[in-house]
Formats: C-alpha cells, structure tokens, sequence
C-alpha cells in the first residue's frame, strides 16, 4: 500500500516548490519518481513543472486523469502538480495508484477564484494520508494568506489560468469574491 500526500494552498503559496523537493527527495534517494502536469497549464515550459521563482523539474503533460494511471508504469513515485485542472476521475485515480503501492503526492487549490472549494480537491483531502496546507502572504496586510483573488478581468470568458498579472495572495478578510480591479488614479 502506497499513500496520498496533498499539498493545498493559495496561489503563490509555495505548492510546487514543495513538490520538487518532495520529487527530489525521492530520486535522490533511488526511487523513480514521474511528475504529471496539466495540458492546459501552458503558463511556463511544456514538458516542465516551474514555480513562480524558476525551480523545475521535468514532467510530462497528459489531458486527463487517466493517463496518470495509464502512463506512470513503474513509478513509485507520483507527483501531480495543479490538481485543480483536472477532470473528477483524479481522486480515483489517486486511489489505485495508492493501492498499486504508489507513493502519489498532489499540489492543488483549494479554492477558485470566486472562493468556492474544488469539489475534486474536497475529496483527495477526505482520502489523503497526509495533508500540507501552505499559506502565502496577503499582498493587503501581510497576514498569512489562504485564497488567490483575481486582480484583473478576463480576457476571454472561462479562461482562469494566469500568474501574478492576474492573481495575489489574500487572507480571508481582504479576500473579495470574484474579480477585485485596482482603481485607476
Ligand atoms: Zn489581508
């Protein structure tokens, strides 16, 4: 029996820079170690998980959670990073990997951008064996910060991915739900 580590936080939380070194960690100490990564999170390199402040590791990219499973062969151990884009079959898929005696450690969002929790991420932290919540610091008043409040309106309707042009870092009181637009002076 293998086990499921998630690590959940704001944006600029330090998610991904947790599961390099978690990754790392891990080869360094003989074990095969693949990353996963979503097709959609094209923000950085393609074949490549990278933070906000340049660390990376190599990772494949796949379209849905099935591909995890069907393309980790003889991994023991499985990092997922931004577990928020994908599809509902990922806690499922979390499972099987864990019974195969998988090591699986996810990174995701809690919560969107209006503030509502990701149902898929609700249940990896009711399956998890262990779960890291990371905090960030509100860009407002410097409190630790749970929620990634969007700063900028969309470009094209549905299209959420974006970096620090786009998102902060707020606590709960400085949260607003949904887009908060700075005033123009
Ligand atoms: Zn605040």
């Amino acid at each position: 029996m293998g086990s499921i580590t998630l690590i959940s936080g704001c944006m600029f939380s330090g998610k991904t820079t947790a599961l390099i070194r978690e990754a790392g960690a891990a080869e360094a100490a003989g074990r095969r170690v693949v990353v996963f990564k979503h097709g959609v999170d094209r923000r950085y390199a393609g074949g490549e998980v990278v933070t906000h402040n340049g660390a990376r590791v190599a990772a494949r990219a796949v379209k849905v959670s099935a591909d995890v499973l069907a393309t980790a062969g003889s991994a023991e151990v499985v990092a997922i990073d931004e577990g928020h884009f994908f599809d509902d079959e990922l806690p499922a898929v979390c499972a099987a990997l864990r019974e195969r005696g998988v090591d699986v450690i996810v990174t995701a969002l809690d919560r969107m951008w209006k503030g509502q929790h990701f149902p898929t991420i609700q249940r990896l932290a009711e399956m998890a064996d262990r779960h890291e919540r990371v905090l960030a610091v509100c860009a407002r008043c410097g409190r630790p910060a749970t929620v990634s409040q969007r700063i900028r309106p969309f470009d094209r309707p549905g299209d959420f991915v974006g970096g620090a042009e786009s998102y902060e870092p707020r606590c709960e009181a400085c949260f607003v739900p949904g887009v908060d637009e700075p005033e123009v002076e």
